[in-house]
Protein backbone atom coordinates (compact mmCIF):
# COMPACT_ATOMS: atom_id res chain seq x y z
CA UNK A 1 0.00 0.00 0.00
CA UNK A 2 1.22 3.16 -1.06
CA UNK A 3 4.58 2.23 -2.41
CA UNK A 4 4.52 4.32 -5.32
CA UNK A 5 3.82 7.51 -3.09
CA UNK A 6 6.41 6.53 -0.50
CA UNK A 7 9.27 5.98 -2.94
CA UNK A 8 8.30 9.90 -4.32
CA UNK A 9 8.70 11.05 -0.96
CA UNK A 10 11.82 9.12 -0.05
CA UNK A 11 13.50 10.68 -3.18
CA UNK A 12 11.65 14.45 -2.09
CA UNK A 13 13.54 14.27 1.12
CA UNK A 14 16.79 12.58 0.10
CA UNK A 15 16.92 16.20 -2.14
CA UNK A 16 16.05 17.90 0.29
CA UNK A 17 18.63 16.50 3.47
CA UNK A 18 22.04 16.73 0.76
CA UNK A 19 20.70 20.86 0.48
CA UNK A 20 21.26 21.78 3.96
CA UNK A 21 19.59 25.50 3.47
CA UNK A 22 16.29 25.55 2.11
CA UNK A 23 15.20 28.68 -0.60
CA UNK A 24 11.73 28.65 -1.40
CA UNK A 25 12.43 27.63 -4.87
CA UNK A 26 13.89 24.36 -3.04
CA UNK A 27 10.28 23.89 -1.60
CA UNK A 28 8.68 24.44 -4.16
CA UNK A 29 9.90 22.30 -6.28
CA UNK A 30 10.30 19.35 -3.83
CA UNK A 31 6.65 20.17 -3.09
CA UNK A 32 6.34 19.90 -7.34
CA UNK A 33 7.53 15.82 -6.90
CA UNK A 34 5.36 15.96 -4.45
CA UNK A 35 2.44 16.67 -6.43
CA UNK A 36 3.54 14.41 -8.99
CA UNK A 37 3.84 11.19 -7.17
CA UNK A 38 0.14 12.29 -5.08
CA UNK A 39 -1.41 12.43 -8.70
CA UNK A 40 0.33 9.55 -9.99
CA UNK A 41 -0.87 7.31 -7.12
CA UNK A 42 -4.58 8.47 -8.53
CA UNK A 43 -5.33 10.82 -6.01
CA UNK A 44 -8.35 13.25 -6.53
CA UNK A 45 -6.90 16.07 -8.17
CA UNK A 46 -8.60 18.78 -5.59
CA UNK A 47 -7.50 16.89 -2.83
CA UNK A 48 -3.37 16.71 -4.24
CA UNK A 49 -4.44 21.06 -4.91
CA UNK A 50 -5.56 21.71 -1.53
CA UNK A 51 -2.72 19.62 -0.25
CA UNK A 52 -0.31 21.12 -2.35
CA UNK A 53 -1.04 24.76 -1.29
CA UNK A 54 -1.95 23.95 2.61
CA UNK A 55 1.59 22.32 2.52
CA UNK A 56 3.33 25.53 0.76
CA UNK A 57 1.71 27.65 3.53
CA UNK A 58 2.60 26.01 6.56
CA UNK A 59 6.39 25.84 5.24
CA UNK A 60 6.12 29.35 4.75
CA UNK A 61 5.03 29.87 8.32
CA UNK A 62 7.83 27.38 9.59
CA UNK A 63 10.09 29.15 12.14
CA UNK A 64 13.85 29.10 11.57
CA UNK A 65 15.00 25.96 14.03
CA UNK A 66 18.75 26.36 14.62
CA UNK A 67 18.71 22.77 15.84
CA UNK A 68 16.60 21.69 12.76
CA UNK A 69 17.49 20.94 10.05
CA UNK A 70 14.93 22.26 7.36
CA UNK A 71 14.72 18.73 5.74
CA UNK A 72 13.28 17.48 9.00
CA UNK A 73 11.24 20.36 9.37
CA UNK A 74 9.78 19.80 5.72
CA UNK A 75 9.27 16.21 6.38
CA UNK A 76 7.37 17.31 9.59
CA UNK A 77 5.15 19.78 7.85
CA UNK A 78 4.17 16.95 5.35
CA UNK A 79 3.46 14.82 8.04
CA UNK A 80 1.43 16.98 10.00
CA UNK A 81 -0.54 18.08 6.46
CA UNK A 82 -0.89 14.28 6.09
CA UNK A 83 -2.45 13.61 8.78
CA UNK A 84 -4.63 16.19 8.55
CA UNK A 85 -5.66 14.78 4.65
CA UNK A 86 -6.30 11.72 6.06
CA UNK A 87 -8.76 12.58 8.91
CA UNK A 88 -6.34 14.09 11.81
CA UNK A 89 -5.21 13.05 14.69
CA UNK A 90 -7.08 9.72 16.56
CA UNK A 91 -9.39 7.25 14.86
CA UNK A 92 -11.16 4.57 17.09
CA UNK A 93 -13.72 3.15 14.61
CA UNK A 94 -17.21 3.80 15.29
CA UNK A 95 -18.50 5.08 18.53
CA UNK A 96 -21.77 3.30 19.79
CA UNK A 97 -23.34 6.34 21.16
CA UNK A 98 -26.82 4.58 22.07
CA UNK A 99 -28.66 1.52 22.30
CA UNK A 100 -29.45 -0.41 19.90
CA UNK A 101 -27.00 0.85 17.41
CA UNK A 102 -27.16 0.51 13.88
CA UNK A 103 -24.95 0.12 11.12
CA UNK A 104 -24.88 -0.33 7.64
CA UNK A 105 -22.23 -1.40 5.06
CA UNK A 106 -22.99 -0.07 1.16
CA UNK A 107 -21.08 -0.43 -1.46
CA UNK A 108 -20.02 -2.10 -5.05
CA UNK A 109 -20.73 -5.46 -6.09
CA UNK A 110 -17.49 -7.20 -4.46
CA UNK A 111 -16.25 -4.28 -2.73
CA UNK A 112 -15.84 -6.61 0.12
CA UNK A 113 -19.35 -5.49 2.42
CA UNK A 114 -20.53 -8.99 3.32
CA UNK A 115 -16.60 -10.29 4.65
CA UNK A 116 -16.06 -6.82 6.75
CA UNK A 117 -19.65 -6.98 8.29
CA UNK A 118 -18.40 -10.22 9.69
CA UNK A 119 -14.85 -8.41 10.77
CA UNK A 120 -16.71 -5.74 12.29
CA UNK A 121 -18.95 -8.26 14.10
CA UNK A 122 -16.09 -9.45 15.73
CA UNK A 123 -14.24 -6.25 16.28
CA UNK A 124 -17.14 -4.92 18.20
CA UNK A 125 -17.62 -8.10 20.03
CA UNK A 126 -13.95 -7.44 21.29
CA UNK A 127 -14.79 -4.03 22.40
CA UNK A 128 -17.49 -5.61 24.65
CA UNK A 129 -20.53 -5.38 22.49
CA UNK A 130 -23.39 -7.59 21.29
CA UNK A 131 -23.89 -7.87 17.22
CA UNK A 132 -26.42 -9.17 15.17
CA UNK A 133 -25.46 -9.76 11.81
CA UNK A 134 -28.60 -9.04 9.35
CA UNK A 135 -28.49 -10.31 5.95
CA UNK A 136 -29.97 -7.73 4.04
CA UNK A 137 -28.93 -8.57 0.45
CA UNK A 138 -31.30 -9.94 -1.39
CA UNK A 139 -29.41 -9.89 -4.59
CA UNK A 140 -27.23 -12.45 -4.21
CA UNK A 141 -28.70 -16.29 -3.24
CA UNK A 142 -25.66 -17.23 -1.53
CA UNK A 143 -24.82 -13.91 0.79
CA UNK A 144 -27.14 -15.47 3.27
CA UNK A 145 -25.18 -18.55 3.76
CA UNK A 146 -21.99 -16.23 3.47
CA UNK A 147 -23.64 -14.36 6.30
CA UNK A 148 -24.35 -17.01 8.49
CA UNK A 149 -21.46 -18.87 8.49
CA UNK A 150 -19.19 -15.35 9.31
CA UNK A 151 -21.62 -15.00 12.22
CA UNK A 152 -20.96 -18.56 13.24
CA UNK A 153 -16.68 -18.02 12.53
CA UNK A 154 -17.41 -15.00 14.68
CA UNK A 155 -19.62 -16.43 17.31
CA UNK A 156 -22.00 -13.66 17.36
CA UNK A 157 -25.56 -13.35 16.48
CA UNK A 158 -27.51 -13.79 12.99
CA UNK A 159 -30.69 -13.02 12.07
CA UNK A 160 -32.29 -15.94 11.08
CA UNK A 161 -36.04 -15.56 10.68
CA UNK A 162 -38.33 -15.76 8.09
CA UNK A 163 -38.90 -12.78 5.89
CA UNK A 164 -40.19 -11.93 2.76
CA UNK A 165 -39.63 -8.09 2.47
CA UNK A 166 -37.13 -6.07 3.81
CA UNK A 167 -40.11 -4.64 5.81
CA UNK A 168 -40.14 -8.10 7.83
CA UNK A 169 -36.34 -8.36 7.62
CA UNK A 170 -35.76 -5.17 9.68
CA UNK A 171 -38.48 -5.26 11.94
CA UNK A 172 -37.96 -8.89 12.79
CA UNK A 173 -34.49 -8.28 13.16
CA UNK A 174 -35.32 -5.29 15.76
CA UNK A 175 -37.44 -7.42 17.55
CA UNK A 176 -34.26 -10.19 17.51
CA UNK A 177 -32.12 -7.81 19.23
CA UNK A 178 -34.44 -6.63 22.10
CA UNK A 179 -35.52 -10.18 22.61
CA UNK A 180 -31.94 -11.10 23.07
CA UNK A 181 -30.54 -7.87 24.50
CA UNK A 182 -28.56 -7.37 20.89
CA UNK A 183 -27.09 -3.60 21.35
CA UNK A 184 -26.03 -2.99 18.01
CA UNK A 185 -27.14 -4.15 14.61
CA UNK A 186 -25.24 -4.81 11.48
CA UNK A 187 -27.36 -4.91 7.79
CA UNK A 188 -25.91 -6.48 5.18
CA UNK A 189 -26.89 -4.46 1.86
CA UNK A 190 -27.07 -5.74 -1.82
CA UNK A 191 -23.99 -5.28 -3.78
CA UNK A 192 -24.46 -2.13 -6.52
CA UNK A 193 -22.87 -2.17 -10.20
CA UNK A 194 -22.43 1.59 -10.68
CA UNK A 195 -24.86 4.23 -11.15
CA UNK A 196 -27.87 1.75 -11.25
CA UNK A 197 -30.63 3.80 -10.93
CA UNK A 198 -33.38 0.60 -9.67
CA UNK A 199 -30.54 -0.47 -7.27
CA UNK A 200 -30.12 3.10 -5.49
CA UNK A 201 -33.42 3.60 -5.30
CA UNK A 202 -34.03 0.28 -3.20
CA UNK A 203 -31.19 1.48 -1.06
CA UNK A 204 -32.75 4.60 -0.29
CA UNK A 205 -36.00 2.88 0.72
CA UNK A 206 -33.81 0.47 3.14
CA UNK A 207 -31.97 3.70 4.23
CA UNK A 208 -35.53 5.25 5.32
CA UNK A 209 -36.86 1.56 7.08
CA UNK A 210 -33.50 1.16 9.15
CA UNK A 211 -33.00 4.34 9.75
CA UNK A 212 -29.09 4.22 10.52
CA UNK A 213 -26.71 5.51 12.52
CA UNK A 214 -23.67 5.12 10.63
CA UNK A 215 -24.12 4.35 7.04
CA UNK A 216 -20.67 3.07 6.06
CA UNK A 217 -19.15 2.71 2.11
CA UNK A 218 -16.83 -0.13 1.25
CA UNK A 219 -14.39 0.22 -1.11
CA UNK A 220 -11.45 -1.68 -2.35
CA UNK A 221 -8.45 0.04 -1.72
CA UNK A 222 -7.26 -0.42 -5.42
CA UNK A 223 -10.07 2.09 -6.88
CA UNK A 224 -8.22 5.04 -7.26
CA UNK A 225 -9.90 8.44 -7.52
CA UNK A 226 -13.19 7.01 -8.98
CA UNK A 227 -14.24 6.43 -5.50
CA UNK A 228 -15.05 9.89 -5.15
CA UNK A 229 -17.73 10.13 -7.53
CA UNK A 230 -19.09 6.60 -6.06
CA UNK A 231 -18.89 7.62 -2.92
CA UNK A 232 -20.86 10.56 -3.94
CA UNK A 233 -23.60 8.81 -5.69
CA UNK A 234 -24.13 6.63 -3.03
CA UNK A 235 -24.21 9.65 -0.57
CA UNK A 236 -27.07 10.94 -2.22
CA UNK A 237 -29.21 8.00 -1.65
CA UNK A 238 -27.90 7.06 1.75
CA UNK A 239 -26.19 9.92 3.00
CA UNK A 240 -22.67 8.63 4.65
CA UNK A 241 -20.87 9.01 7.76
CA UNK A 242 -17.44 7.31 6.45
CA UNK A 243 -15.89 4.43 4.82
CA UNK A 244 -14.19 1.19 5.07
CA UNK A 245 -11.39 0.46 2.77
CA UNK A 246 -10.64 -2.70 2.30
CA UNK A 247 -7.90 -4.79 0.77
CA UNK A 248 -5.24 -2.64 2.82
CA UNK A 249 -3.11 -5.58 2.09
CA UNK A 250 -2.80 -5.40 -1.80
CA UNK A 251 0.03 -3.14 -3.15
CA UNK A 252 -2.81 -0.61 -4.16
CA UNK A 253 -1.65 3.00 -4.64
CA UNK A 254 -4.12 4.08 -2.15
CA UNK A 255 -5.08 7.20 -4.24
CA UNK A 256 -8.66 6.98 -2.75
CA UNK A 257 -7.71 6.61 0.48
CA UNK A 258 -6.06 9.96 0.40
CA UNK A 259 -8.56 11.21 -1.45
CA UNK A 260 -11.66 10.30 1.05
CA UNK A 261 -11.72 12.35 3.90
CA UNK A 262 -10.61 15.59 2.37
CA UNK A 263 -13.18 14.78 -1.00
CA UNK A 264 -16.02 13.68 0.95
CA UNK A 265 -15.67 15.27 4.50
CA UNK A 266 -16.10 11.83 6.05
CA UNK A 267 -13.89 10.00 8.04
CA UNK A 268 -12.44 6.55 7.19
CA UNK A 269 -13.41 4.49 10.14
CA UNK A 270 -11.45 0.96 9.22
CA UNK A 271 -9.61 -0.92 7.13
CA UNK A 272 -9.47 -4.42 5.61
CA UNK A 273 -5.94 -5.73 5.90
CA UNK A 274 -6.86 -9.72 4.52
CA UNK A 275 -8.90 -12.31 3.88
CA UNK A 276 -9.02 -13.56 7.63
CA UNK A 277 -11.95 -12.58 9.82
CA UNK A 278 -9.57 -10.63 12.38
CA UNK A 279 -8.36 -8.53 9.59
CA UNK A 280 -10.11 -5.29 10.34
CA UNK A 281 -8.11 -2.35 11.90
CA UNK A 282 -8.84 0.99 13.36
CA UNK A 283 -7.84 3.75 10.53
CA UNK A 284 -5.49 5.51 12.06
CA UNK A 285 -4.54 8.92 10.04
CA UNK A 286 -1.17 9.61 11.88
CA UNK A 287 0.38 6.07 11.70
CA UNK A 288 -0.48 5.77 7.80
CA UNK A 289 0.68 9.27 7.29
CA UNK A 290 4.49 8.28 8.96
CA UNK A 291 4.58 4.76 6.92
CA UNK A 292 3.60 7.15 3.74
CA UNK A 293 6.65 9.48 4.90
CA UNK A 294 8.72 7.11 5.16
CA UNK A 295 10.40 8.48 8.26
CA UNK A 296 12.06 5.77 10.38
CA UNK A 297 11.44 7.38 14.11
CA UNK A 298 8.72 9.81 13.65
CA UNK A 299 7.88 10.86 17.01
CA UNK A 300 11.59 11.10 17.84
CA UNK A 301 11.37 14.05 15.10
CA UNK A 302 8.60 15.35 16.64
CA UNK A 303 10.17 15.27 19.50
CA UNK A 304 13.03 16.49 18.56
CA UNK A 305 10.78 19.21 16.51
CA UNK A 306 9.10 20.10 19.67
CA UNK A 307 12.16 20.84 21.75
CA UNK A 308 13.83 23.05 19.14
CA UNK A 309 10.78 25.12 19.31
CA UNK A 310 10.22 25.34 22.85
CA UNK A 311 14.02 26.35 23.16
CA UNK A 312 13.25 29.33 20.09
CA UNK A 313 10.33 30.68 22.13
CA UNK A 314 11.89 30.66 25.01
CA UNK A 315 15.25 32.42 23.29
CA UNK A 316 12.55 35.13 21.86
CA UNK A 317 11.27 35.84 25.34
CA UNK A 318 14.39 36.07 27.00
CA UNK A 319 15.16 38.67 24.25
CA UNK A 320 12.21 40.00 24.76
CA UNK A 321 12.52 40.56 28.60
CA UNK A 322 16.23 41.81 28.40
CA UNK A 323 15.69 44.36 25.60
CA UNK A 324 12.54 45.48 28.17
CA UNK A 325 10.00 44.79 25.38
CA UNK A 326 8.14 41.95 27.36
CA UNK A 327 4.69 42.75 28.17
CA UNK A 328 1.14 41.00 28.79
CA UNK A 329 0.35 40.48 25.31
CA UNK A 330 3.56 37.90 25.48
CA UNK A 331 2.59 36.62 28.77
CA UNK A 332 -0.30 35.69 26.96
CA UNK A 333 1.26 33.85 24.37
CA UNK A 334 3.05 31.63 26.69
CA UNK A 335 -0.15 30.75 28.28
CA UNK A 336 -1.81 30.11 25.31
CA UNK A 337 1.71 28.29 24.50
CA UNK A 338 0.99 25.69 27.64
CA UNK A 339 -2.19 24.74 26.21
CA UNK A 340 -0.43 24.13 23.04
CA UNK A 341 1.60 21.78 23.70
CA UNK A 342 -0.77 19.28 25.95
CA UNK A 343 -0.71 20.56 28.83
CA UNK A 344 2.11 21.69 31.22
CA UNK A 345 3.87 18.54 32.26
CA UNK A 346 4.59 17.21 28.24
CA UNK A 347 6.00 21.25 28.63
CA UNK A 348 8.69 20.84 31.19
CA UNK A 349 9.65 17.59 30.05
CA UNK A 350 10.62 18.93 26.51
CA UNK A 351 12.90 21.39 28.00
CA UNK A 352 16.32 20.85 29.22
CA UNK A 353 16.14 19.85 32.40
CA UNK A 354 18.89 22.55 33.04
CA UNK A 355 16.41 25.20 33.44
CA UNK A 356 13.49 23.59 34.52
CA UNK A 357 12.87 25.46 38.13
CA UNK A 358 12.66 21.70 40.36
CA UNK A 359 8.95 21.22 41.43
CA UNK A 360 7.52 23.27 38.62
CA UNK A 361 3.88 23.10 38.34
CA UNK A 362 1.25 24.92 36.38
CA UNK A 363 -2.10 24.79 36.45
CA UNK A 364 -4.22 24.85 33.30
CA UNK A 365 -7.27 26.27 35.31
CA UNK A 366 -5.19 28.96 35.96
CA UNK A 367 -3.43 29.75 32.72
CA UNK A 368 -6.82 30.26 30.90
CA UNK A 369 -7.93 32.05 33.76
CA UNK A 370 -4.89 34.53 33.46
CA UNK A 371 -5.69 34.65 29.64
CA UNK A 372 -8.90 36.00 30.66
CA UNK A 373 -8.24 38.38 32.56
CA UNK A 374 -5.64 39.59 29.76
CA UNK A 375 -8.47 39.49 27.12
CA UNK A 376 -10.38 42.43 29.27
CA UNK A 377 -8.03 44.48 29.20
CA UNK A 378 -7.20 47.60 27.28
CA UNK A 379 -4.28 47.56 24.64
CA UNK A 380 -2.64 50.22 26.68
CA UNK A 381 -2.64 47.63 29.60
CA UNK A 382 -1.36 44.92 28.35
CA UNK A 383 1.25 47.10 27.13
CA UNK A 384 2.56 48.95 30.22
CA UNK A 385 1.07 46.81 32.94
CA UNK A 386 2.39 49.39 35.77
CA UNK A 387 -1.08 51.87 34.84
CA UNK A 388 -3.30 49.52 36.79
CA UNK A 389 -4.94 50.83 39.58
CA UNK A 390 -7.64 49.81 41.55
CA UNK A 391 -10.29 51.28 39.59
CA UNK A 392 -8.90 49.62 36.32
CA UNK A 393 -8.56 46.51 38.18
CA UNK A 394 -12.02 46.67 39.67
CA UNK A 395 -13.41 46.82 35.76
CA UNK A 396 -10.97 44.64 34.42
CA UNK A 397 -11.87 41.84 37.32
CA UNK A 398 -15.97 42.06 36.29
CA UNK A 399 -15.09 41.86 32.95
CA UNK A 400 -12.98 38.52 33.16
CA UNK A 401 -15.46 37.32 35.65
CA UNK A 402 -12.74 36.75 38.59
CA UNK A 403 -11.94 38.62 41.79
CA UNK A 404 -9.89 41.59 41.82
CA UNK A 405 -6.98 39.42 44.22
CA UNK A 406 -6.59 36.78 41.18
CA UNK A 407 -5.28 39.67 39.04
CA UNK A 408 -2.82 40.96 41.69
CA UNK A 409 -1.87 37.53 41.16
CA UNK A 410 -1.25 37.35 37.71
CA UNK A 411 0.58 40.20 38.06
CA UNK A 412 2.94 39.17 40.31
CA UNK A 413 3.49 36.16 37.65
CA UNK A 414 3.97 38.43 35.34
CA UNK A 415 6.55 39.78 37.34
CA UNK A 416 8.41 36.65 38.27
CA UNK A 417 8.28 35.17 34.50
CA UNK A 418 9.99 38.21 33.20
CA UNK A 419 12.29 37.94 36.26
CA UNK A 420 13.14 34.06 35.79
CA UNK A 421 13.10 34.82 31.92
CA UNK A 422 15.81 37.63 32.75
CA UNK A 423 17.61 35.04 34.82
CA UNK A 424 17.71 32.05 32.11
CA UNK A 425 18.40 34.36 28.84
CA UNK A 426 21.46 35.18 30.80
CA UNK A 427 22.63 31.92 32.03
CA UNK A 428 21.82 30.23 28.95
CA UNK A 429 21.40 31.47 25.47
CA UNK A 430 18.02 30.76 24.80
CA UNK A 431 17.29 28.66 27.75
CA UNK A 432 14.31 29.90 29.88
CA UNK A 433 12.64 28.53 32.78
CA UNK A 434 9.24 28.40 33.80
CA UNK A 435 7.93 30.14 36.63
CA UNK A 436 5.61 28.35 39.23
CA UNK A 437 2.12 29.38 38.88
P1 LIG B 1 -19.28 -8.01 -1.25
O1 LIG B 1 -19.76 -8.46 -2.58
O2 LIG B 1 -19.08 -6.54 -1.21
O3 LIG B 1 -20.12 -8.50 -0.13
O4 LIG B 1 -17.81 -8.64 -1.06
P2 LIG B 1 -17.35 -9.91 -0.23
O5 LIG B 1 -17.43 -9.62 1.21
O6 LIG B 1 -18.08 -11.11 -0.71
O7 LIG B 1 -15.81 -9.96 -0.60
C1 LIG B 1 -15.33 -10.13 -1.92
C2 LIG B 1 -13.92 -10.73 -1.86
O8 LIG B 1 -13.00 -9.81 -1.28
C3 LIG B 1 -13.85 -11.97 -1.00
O9 LIG B 1 -13.07 -12.92 -1.65
C4 LIG B 1 -13.15 -11.52 0.26
O10 LIG B 1 -12.44 -12.53 0.89
C5 LIG B 1 -12.24 -10.44 -0.28
N1 LIG B 1 -11.85 -9.45 0.73
C6 LIG B 1 -12.64 -8.65 1.47
N2 LIG B 1 -11.91 -7.84 2.27
C7 LIG B 1 -10.61 -8.12 2.03
C8 LIG B 1 -9.36 -7.62 2.54
O11 LIG B 1 -9.29 -6.71 3.38
N3 LIG B 1 -8.22 -8.18 2.02
C9 LIG B 1 -8.26 -9.16 1.08
N4 LIG B 1 -7.11 -9.64 0.64
N5 LIG B 1 -9.40 -9.64 0.59
C10 LIG B 1 -10.57 -9.14 1.05
MG1 LIG C 1 -21.92 -9.41 -0.15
Amino acid sequence: MFESVRKAFGDVFDGLHRKGLLSQGDIDAALAEVKIALLGADVDYRVVKTFIARTREACLDEKVLKSMSPGDQVIKVLYEELTHTLGGQGGKGIALTHIPFRVMLVGLQGSGKTTTLGKLALLLKKEGHYPLLIPGDFGRPAAYEQLQKLATDADVSFYGGSFGSVEELLQGADRWARDKSLDVLLLDTQGRHEFDTQLMEELEKVGRLYYPDETLIVLDAMIGSKAIPLAQSFDRVAPLTGAIFTKFDSPAQGGAVLSFKEAIGKPIRYIGVGEHLEDLDYFVPERHAARIVGYGDMDGLLKRYSEAETQANAANVARKVQSGRFDLYDLREQLLEIGRVGGINKMLESLPSAVVPSGAVVDEGLAKRFMAIIDSMTDVERRNPAILNASRKRRIARGAGVDVREINRMLKQFELFSRMARMAGNKHAGGLGLPRF
